[in-house]
């Protein structure tokens, strides 16, 4: 297929990445050009005439004057769930602290609570819709965590939800396991019962997990009151003699060490971050772990502090922007929204917000080499906005301006990707 008749394409082209530094405002913009796929990767892109004359039997697409781009990536949510919990939302804005709202049945609890009760068809059924609407504002790759089982049993369904979907949308998913999204209800009690579960996740869903080929990565919430420093770290490092790739939930409400521990076992990705310390941010520059921030959470819960950007990328970390897509904290299925967020409340560039959420966001689902450009052999995944100029990606706050996706080289009906 021949893309002409753009406003704007723009490639990405460069280093795989991750970018960090100045190398974040990299994007290169080309007017007056053309791209061809073949099959289900980028042949050429180049000067418009010039590739017309090259690829003459080549079927055109018109992009009707908009901007081309590679389809974005979502590289944190937590998309397979039950119900929203709409009630928590209005609890908080009415004073009501997490210790009250977990004494009222609310918080993960809640979300655990319900998808053990319910069936995996009923489980592919709403992930399957929640998970179209993502990507029908412009997102060809999206991550998403199990986490919401905490047994083997619900874990293992929770993930082959991932699967069935994985198969059958024409998005490229990418599993991760998250049996320590939290220490379950019945574990809590004593020293001995925490060390169960833990134990648990060790020696019986992860080896489960990698037997089935059920995840790409491992996960793990590292928070002062959920998982240690040093629970995490035995976890992860289960992970990767199983054959997992590593990513962690790191520093989101305290400093407590996740940044460090996500640099010294060397995770693909850590998460959050709102609240890493200096030595955090040195440790993390020093290392090839992608900094993945999720504005749109701490918007919704109302707390004013955002993860340090700007800091981190003078310090020289690569930052990738996610939606962090869950019923809890971040029930929102924009991503442009949320470069929208990098760019008012993280001071990002339009352009690093744009390479946040291309080449650093496959970086930290581990494709930067195959997603997130239009080079040549990268994959054929592109997404046409109706806008005129890049810049308007992350402006028009809250609105799907996404006309068209293509994955692996085929056309997705993105206007059909909502219709549930
Ligand atoms: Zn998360």
């Amino acid at each position: 297929m021949l893309f002409v008749n753009t406003a704007q394409i723009v490639t990405c082209a460069g280093s795989p990445g991750p970018r960090r530094g100045s190398a974040m405002n990299d994007l290169e913009v080309l007017r007056d050009s053309a791209v061809v796929t073949r099959g289900d990767v980028i042949a050429a892109v180049g000067p418009r005439r010039q590739i017309a004359q090259q690829f003459p039997k080549a079927k055109q697409v018109d992009c009707g004057g908009g901007v081309l781009m590679p389809a974005l990536v979502d590289s944190h949510t937590h998309a397979v769930f039950g119900a929203p919990r709409s009630a928590e939302h209005e609890m908080r804005a009415l004073g009501l602290d997490y210790m009250e709202i977990a004494r009222r049945g609310g918080g993960i609890h809640s979300s655990v609570r319900d998808v053990r009760e319910r069936s995996e068809n009923e489980l592919v059924r709403l992930a399957r819709a929640r998970i179209r609407r993502l990507a029908s504002f412009g997102v060809g790759t999206i991550e998403v965590k199990s986490g919401y089982g905490l047994t083997l049993e619900d874990e293992l369904k929770l993930l082959r939800v991932i699967r069935k979907l994985s198969k059958e949308l024409p998005v490229r998913l990418i599993p991760t396991f998250l049996g320590a999204h939290e220490i379950p209800l019945d574990h809590r009690d004593t020293a001995a019962r925490r060390r169960e579960y833990v134990d648990a996740v060790i020696h019986e869903m992860i080896p489960h997990v990698a037997r089935q080929r059920l995840a790409v990565f491992a996960d793990v919430f590292c928070e002062t009151g959920v998982y240690t420093v040093s629970e995490s770290r035995e976890i992860l490092r289960a992970a990767r003699s199983a054959g997992l790739s590593l990513k962690l939930h790191a520093d989101e409400l305290t400093s407590s060490g996740g940044a460090e521990l996500a640099a010294e076992v060397r995770v693909t990705s850590a998460d959050h971050l709102a609240a890493i310390s200096d030595k955090g941010i040195r440790a993390l520059a020093a290392s090839a772990t992608v900094a993945t921030l999720l504005p749109s959470t701490m918007l919704f819960l109302g707390n004013p502090s955002q993860a340090p950007a700007r800091r981190m990328i003078e310090a020289g970390l690569p930052i990738a922007l996610a939606t962090d897509f869950n019923p809890g904290t971040s029930p929102t299925v924009s991503l442009p929204l949320v470069l929208t967020l990098g760019v008012s409340q993280l001071r990002l560039s339009a352009a690093e917000s744009v390479v946040a959420s291309t080449v650093n966001g496959a970086a930290a689902v581990g494709l930067a080499a195959s997603v997130g450009q239009i080079t040549p052999g990268y994959a054929a995944d592109l997404a046409l906005f109706e806008i005129s100029d890049y810049r308007e990606l992350p402006y028009w706050l809250g609105a799907r301006i996404c006309r068209a996706l293509w994955t692996r080289g085929k056309a997705c009906d993105v206007h059909d990707l909502d219709i549930t």
